[in-house]
């Protein structure tokens, strides 16, 4: 297309690669969501349905983007893994930072009849999103750790709150008052002795947060078809099966060769709510640190 006296003005538009070679971790989080879920009566400590919402769009993100191989969700928030070799984009970060936020928080919008039938959006939410590149797996180990930390750490504090709020009787000043200077074990114990809660046992989602898992399913999966079809997935509940999105498929970059030869293995997207602390969940699936 012929430029016309003011295209200049593009190249004021910089280049924002991201480093090749290394881990992307796309993170988002609700915007004001201590309002947001006020306002919108969420149960507190733990809306169950405003949970299930954000693991509804953040499977549907995975579901689009194939790069995507791990996302560990807690309250508004939502981590995503990409592997180090993806040319998404060509790794352009602005671009891949707000296409991927845009599109969750669509889902989430477009989601949100299923899991609030009664309860109408007010207005509508807004999520922030950030890229972070790490150079090894070492530091996306440590990474999903701390996130999962934090799960329980807040988890752990919001419970006996709002046990001393809703069941205490206390204001909410108050508990933050008796809660301050406190230790984890004081907490259980505070939980128990009180309210009969063993910590424990309280729904793993909460105590865990929620992993998407992308796992490799065990027959392989027929040779690739020479075009690759719309989305047209018929996804289960707990699981996806592959197919190239219209959406990704028009953004491969175009020297990327098509492999024939080899059977792609097949994959399905797992929702856990486990340990990704320790090594068991990791050295079950070394695939996603490759
Ligand atoms: P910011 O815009 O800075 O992120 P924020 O108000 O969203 O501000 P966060 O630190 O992200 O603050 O915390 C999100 C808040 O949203 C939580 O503290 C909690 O009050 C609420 N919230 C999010 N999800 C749920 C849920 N499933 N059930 C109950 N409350 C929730
Ligand atoms: P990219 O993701 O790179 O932006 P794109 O397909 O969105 O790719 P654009 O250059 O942004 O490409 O062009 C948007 C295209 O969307 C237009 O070329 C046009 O075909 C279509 N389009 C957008 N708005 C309208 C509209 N109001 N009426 C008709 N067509 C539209
Ligand atoms: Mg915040
Ligand atoms: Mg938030
Ligand atoms: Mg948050
Ligand atoms: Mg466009």
């Amino acid at each position: 297309m012929a430029g016309s006296k003011y295209a200049y003005v593009r190249n004021f538009e910089l280049p924002d690669p991201l480093l090749p070679g290394t881990f992307l971790v796309f993170r988002l989080d609700g915007h004001s969501f201590h309002r947001f879920s006020t306002e919108h009566q969420f149960t507190k400590p733990n809306d169950v349905q405003a949970l299930m919402l954000m693991d509804h769009a953040a499977r549907d993100v995975m579901e689009e983007y194939k790069d995507i191989v791990l996302a560990f969700g807690e309250s508004d928030e939502y981590s995503f893994l990409l592997r180090k070799s993806t040319s998404l984009y060509n790794r352009r970060e602005s671009k891949i930072c707000s296409t991927l936020t845009s599109y969750f928080t669509s889902c989430y919008v477009f989601h949100w009849k299923e899991y609030f039938p009664d309860s109408p959006l007010l207005y509508p939410p807004s999520f922030d999103g950030r890229i972070v590149l790490y150079p090894s797996s070492r530091e996306i180990r440590d990474y999903f750790s701390w996130r999962q930390a934090d799960t329980h750490i807040n988890n752990l504090y919001n419970t006996i709150f709002w046990a001393l709020v809703q069941q205490g009787g206390k204001t909410t000043t108050d508990a933050h008052a008796a809660l301050r200077g406190t230790v984890s074990s004081q907490k259980h114990e505070m939980l128990f002795k009180s309210f009969g809660v063993n910590y424990n046992e309280i729904d793993a989602r909460f105590r865990k947060g929620s992993i998407l898992v992308r796992d490799i399913e065990d027959e392989p999966a027929p040779p690739e078809l020479p075009e690759p079809t719309p989305a047209s997935s018929t996804a289960g509940d707990q699981s996806i099966s592959e197919s190239t999105s219209a959406a990704e498929a028009s953004h491969k970059p175009l020297k990327q060769k098509k492999n024939k030869a080899q059977p792609k293995a097949k994959t399905k997207i797992n929702l856990l709510h486990c340990d990704i602390i320790k090594d068991e969940f990791w050295d079950a699936r070394p695939h996603l640190l490759e």
